[in-house]
């Protein structure tokens, strides 16, 4: 622990929450065209704390403008690998020197922990930046064999496709805008950014930083505002060539559906409601740790958290006083203390919905093993809930809640497609872990599970070169990896024929 995290950097910090936020549009900071703005909070006192432009359908147009000037512009278009890489790497460096500044920005909007903001969010953005940085010059295609009369020369390259609209959630703010902004920019595409409309401040500072890298202006825009009125209107613009979503299955719905009109491609990262799933033979300490940390790490605001707990009849009760146990220890309260493990949630809005959530998990007959009850202090919290025994069919077990509500339910069978039916049996299929020490097991069963992602004997496993995406409606498309660079390209074919001239 450094002494900077004990002792936050507030100065600075002051001065930034309290400039007026502007929109960055053709490398110029501009208030929306409109002149409004938006309220920003902090959620650990439910109090505002700074106010940003909030853009609408002009300030969204002028950007596409902004932006496709710069795809075309000889200077973006033509510039080396290489040099793409460079600019994103310094990107990276910058952000990585301004980690203390950023993490607190993130606490302070988003209510996560600063230490966790510190060692874990900025570090992972600063990670996932110079991951897609290799990518830059590693695109490319393959020479084919037609088996047309003649001689032939065939090969596909991959382009950028264009305009990418990059809209993200509130959950985990910055490193969500970096890796999309990062993955497009090294594929070549020019970026209009659309953060959540409760925490744009994070996205303000990053909008700092590219400009301090150095990127021609123009490549990178940033509109903050609604989803209603700036994040439609950069779906409905006919310019913009793909539109990379993170968020609700709700909304990613209707962008799916709105970008029908230009036949936009169009990525989406959506919710989950994902299986944790402990087998007689796990190695029960760790798989309790890690179901406990899997459902209230970011109090539980995470696409990927295992809200459905699947225990094993044998170990199943061990399994629910172990994670009851562990939430009733959790250190709730303000990110900036050192001792908080559970923060706020964003918003009052999201704290109602949680809060509607256990009641109706309680009227349905679950039992409330830990938590449940309304925490009287300022702020959004709300306490890490577990419930054991809950009608199948109940909300608590087929809705998303985003929130650090778990669902506990024995398993009364060893048989594979039994357990997978179970973990199945939901609409989406985001994430999925199991917990055995048999091997073969683990990836029978792996293979039954429909999910974009499965992890064995371990929670977490975001990395940028694993894939990451949702079956069902969790999503379409993957981020990371090869696919997730791809996803922001072209595919063309050249065909020669070598006896024409
Ligand atoms: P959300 O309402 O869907 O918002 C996500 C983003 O979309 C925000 O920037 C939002 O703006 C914008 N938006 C809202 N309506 C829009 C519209 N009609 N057109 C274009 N953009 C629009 O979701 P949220 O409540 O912020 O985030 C929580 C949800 O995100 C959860 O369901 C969670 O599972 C999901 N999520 C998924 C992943 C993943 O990778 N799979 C990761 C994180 C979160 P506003 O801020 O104005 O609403
Ligand atoms: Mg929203």
């Amino acid at each position: 622990m450094t002494a900077s995290l004990k002792s936050p950097p507030q100065t600075g910090i002051d001065d930034f929450l309290q400039r007026r936020h502007e929109l960055l549009i053709g490398g110029k900071w501009q208030p929306a065209a409109s002149g409004a703005t938006l309220e920003v909070s902090n959620p650990a006192i439910g109090r505002v704390i700074a106010h940003a432009a909030a853009g609408g359908a002009a300030d969204i147009d002028a950007a596409v403008k902004a932006a496709r000037a710069a795809f075309e512009n000889p200077t973006w278009r033509l510039m080396s690998p290489r040099n793409r890489a460079a600019l994103i790497n310094r990107l990276a460096d910058l952000i990585e020197a301004n980690a203390d500044e950023i993490a607190l920005i993130e606490t302070l909007n988003n209510g996560m922990p600063l230490l966790g903001a510190r060692h874990f969010n900025i570090p992972i953005a600063v990670d996932l930046a110079r991951y897609q940085a290799g990518w830059a010059a590693r695109l490319g295609g393959e020479t084919l064999q037609p088996s047309l009369p003649g001689e032939w020369h065939a090969y596909t390259i991959r382009e950028p496709l264009g305009v990418a609209g990059l809209i993200v959630p509130w959950n985990v703010p910055f490193a969500m805008a970096v890796n999309k902004v990062t993955t497009a920019l090294a594929a070549g595409c020019a970026v209009i950014l659309k953060p959540a409309e409760q925490t744009p401040l994070s996205a303000v500072r990053l909008a700092e930083l590219v400009q301090e890298a150095g990127f021609p202006d123009g490549v990178f825009n940033l509109v903050t505002g609604t989803g209603a009125e700036a994040g439609a209107a950069l779906v409905a613009h006919p310019d913009v060539d793909k539109i990379s979503f993170t968020g609700s299955t709700a909304v990613g719905k209707t962008i799916l559906a709105a970008s029908a009109a230009s036949l936009k491609r169009v990525s989406l990262e959506l919710g989950g409601k994902s299986p944790v799933i402990i087998l007689a033979d796990a190695d029960l300490e760790r798989a309790i740790d890690a179901a406990a940390q899997g459902i209230f790490a970011n109090s539980g605001q995470v696409c990927a958290a295992g809200s459905r707990l699947y225990a094993h009849r044998t170990v199943y009760d061990r399994v629910v006083a172990g994670v009851a146990d562990r939430a009733r220890r959790l250190t709730i309260g303000s990110g900036l203390e050192p001792t908080t493990q559970i923060g706020p949630v964003i918003s009052p809005a999201q704290q109602t919905r949680v809060e509607r959530y256990i009641e109706s998990g309680r009227k349905s007959g679950a039992e409330v093993v830990v938590g449940g009850n309304p925490l009287a202090r300022e702020g959004w919290f709300v306490e890490p809930t577990v419930f054991a025994n809950p009608d199948p069919k109940a909300d608590i077990v087929t809705e998303e809640i985003f929130g650090p509500v778990l669902c506990a339910m024995p398993l009364e069978t060893d048989d594979l497609d039994e357990i997978a039916k179970l973990a199945n049996s939901t609409t989406y299929g985001l994430a999925a872990t199991i917990w055995t020490r048999d091997i073969g097991k683990a990836h029978r069963l792996a293979r039954r599970i429909k999910s974009g992602g499965v992890q064995i004997n371990t929670t977490f496993s975001l990395d940028p070169v694993l894939p990451f995406g949702g079956f069902k409606q969790s999503g379409i498309g993957r981020e990371n990896g090869r696919e997730g660079v791809e996803s922001f390209t072209e595919l063309k074919t050249v065909a020669v024929d070598l006896n024409a001239y």
